[in-house]
């Protein structure tokens, strides 16, 4: 492997920030423009999400062969996933495969933070300047700094006294972390603490798990991939693909119904028992009314309800872990034995939706007079979403203007794809695009097949500023804010409205009309010569 590094060229045509899915495809199509691009990577490998989140139990929740590239035949024939969940030591491999395949490791620079991006318009270029004080120019500056990627610790006061070690998933050692024996403290019950508390469980001595608010959690049904099953996928792709790309969210979900409202309770039921049986996130595809009809989402809140209350043996623990708050407001879980692990001995359940967590003692974590003894304390706590990595890194634009100011009341992107006042920059599945509400692999390869478009474009007309203009800017936040207020999923507390980091405002970041709609939206920008952008 050999990756840039000091001695590679500082002055560049392209800076790509973040080597995960986003970045790595990012530089294959630059090579195509014949762009020289630098990509520069916190961590020590490509994968991103898949890199930092090694957390046991870590793997995705889309079913893998569509969670992968299309942009290459060949290797979507070639790469064999052997899970229909891949864990994420198989993704990572995935990760390094496809860098290994385009060659994509000289020109990417690993264990690099970005500390600041700066515009010059006098020269039209961005320096980007690392944690170790080195600068970098180039004309454009591309963040694929991903959605998920800036976890998020909660202030807990008397955090740093605690005596054992303290881990996040989003930042899991990579030599992995041995709980035998061990007294194991879990905050936090969403996607990663509901992955990761059934393995903890099974090693541990004994798991207490902080639960600030239940979620809804579905069986994945994880299983080995049969033979036939996966070339019978693989002759079928580009089928599959279209069909995809035409659903809501870009996934790959057996079709449900209209309303849950218009069939019987006894239709409704078994509708939603094959889902629970067939696994993972295609539940929420069972009708298309769950966000905008109360009663529909009742029936399936219900029903998942009922199944907790049919695996969990002590019924009080099967209460405090049936949700209160709307079904998929929050984003759903997949779990494998996730509620069965409640009934294990050396596992319990504290409540802290009432009486939050007072604080972390050097000896455990203490929830009213109680202190709840702990020699491991892991922090399942999540992410400063959407916003997070890009407001980490000082960036500024146009008159020294600096994004984390601009966007102090929350994130405003055109078609959350480039900002008003930062030339030349765009961001991937940025904050005002579908992203995190649909299968992610996909909705990067459209925004960077958006962007390599417009920067060929660029090229050809002899262009070399681009911008968004404040008007368009405008009207897409407001359109993307009067899309959310349509849906009830802006109406619960959740990262997706950042509600889960103290004092960051709440504004429903992700745009909720769909990826076709918006896939066309992009399309018809780019086809009416870039509206909303001026170049020059
Ligand atoms: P998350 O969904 O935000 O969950 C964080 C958990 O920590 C929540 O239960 C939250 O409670 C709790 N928490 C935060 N601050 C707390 C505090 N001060 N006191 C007590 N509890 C606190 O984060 P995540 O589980 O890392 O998942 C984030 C997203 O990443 C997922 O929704 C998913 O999109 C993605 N992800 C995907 C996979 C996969 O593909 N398999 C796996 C992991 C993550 P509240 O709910 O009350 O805020």
């Amino acid at each position: 492997m050999n990756t840039a590094n000091d001695n590679s060229p500082r002055d560049v045509d392209v800076i790509v920030v973040g080597a995960g899915f986003a970045g790595m495809y990012m530089l294959h199509r630059l090579r195509g423009l014949g762009l020289r691009t630098r990509v520069l990577e916190a961590g020590s490998s490509v994968g991103g999400t898949w890199y930092w989140n090694r957390y046991p139990g870590a793997r995705v929740d889309t079913e893998t062969m569509f969670y992968s590239y299309q942009f290459s035949d060949e290797l979507q024939q070639d790469w064999d996933w052997t899970e229909r969940y891949p864990s994420q030591p198989e993704i990572h491999a995935y990760a390094r495969h496809v860098a290994d395949r385009f060659d994509l490791w000289p020109d990417i620079q690993f264990d690099t933070s970005v500390m600041r991006s700066l515009w010059d318009e006098e020269s039209r270029r961005w320096t980007v300047e690392t944690a170790a004080g080195e600068q970098l120019t180039a004309p454009y500056c591309i963040m694929a700094t991903g959605c998920l990627s800036a976890p998020n610790t909660p202030d807990f006061k008397g955090l740093d006294s605690f005596d054992g070690p303290i881990f996040h998933t989003a930042h899991w050692p990579e030599k992995g972390v041995d709980f035998a024996g061990q007294r194991v403290a879990v905050i936090g019950t969403g996607s990663s603490g509901v992955q990761s508390i059934p393995m903890i469980a099974q090693q541990a001595d004994q798991l207490t798990v902080f639960q600030r608010t239940a979620n809804y959690v579905i069986p994945a049904r994880n299983r080995p991939m049969a033979a036939d099953e996966v070339s019978e996928i693989k002759a079928n792709y580009p089928e599959l693909r279209a069909r995809a790309a035409a659903s809501f969210s870009g996934n790959y979900f057996p079709g449900g119904g209209a309303s849950a409202m218009a069939v019987s309770e006894e239709e409704r039921n078994r509708e939603y028992e094959s889902r629970w049986q067939y696994g993972g996130l295609a539940f929420m595809a069972a009708y298309a009314d769950f966000m905008t009809s109360e009663a529909a989402n009742e029936t399936a809140s219900e029903f998942i309800r009922n199944k907790i209350r049919g695996i969990v043996d002590d019924p009080e623990t099967a209460e405090l872990l049936a949700p209160k708050q709307l079904f998929m407001c929050k984003r759903l879980c997949v779990g494998t034995d996730y509620y069965e692990t409640y009934n294990r001995e050396n596992v319990s359940l504290v409540d802290v939706s009432e009486t939050p967590i007072e604080e972390i003692t050097p000896d455990g974590v203490r929830v009213g007079d109680t202190v709840y003894a702990a020699d491991s304390l892991v922090l399942a706590t999540g992410f400063d979403a959407m916003t997070g990595a890009l407001k980490r890194i000082d960036i500024r634009g146009v008159d020294d203007v600096a994004l984390r100011d601009l966007w102090e009341d929350g994130p405003r992107a055109y078609l959350g794809l480039a900002i008003s006042k930062f030339p030349n920059m765009f961001i991937i599945t940025g904050p005002g695009s579908p992203s995190v509400l649909t299968n992610m692999i996909p909705s990067i390869e459209q925004h960077v097949n958006w962007i390599t478009d417009c920067l060929a474009h660029m090229r050809d007309e002899g262009l070399s500023r681009v911008e968004p203009e404040a008007d368009a800017q405008e009207d897409w936040v407001a359109h993307v804010n009067d899309v959310a207020d349509l849906s009830m999923r802006a109406t619960c507390s959740s990262w997706y409205l950042g509600s889960n980091v103290e004092g960051k405002p709440r504004v429903f970041m992700p745009y909720i009309g769909g990826f076709p709609t918006y896939v066309k939206k992009c399309d018809a920008v780019a086809e009416a010569g870039y509206t909303g952008f001026s170049f020059a």
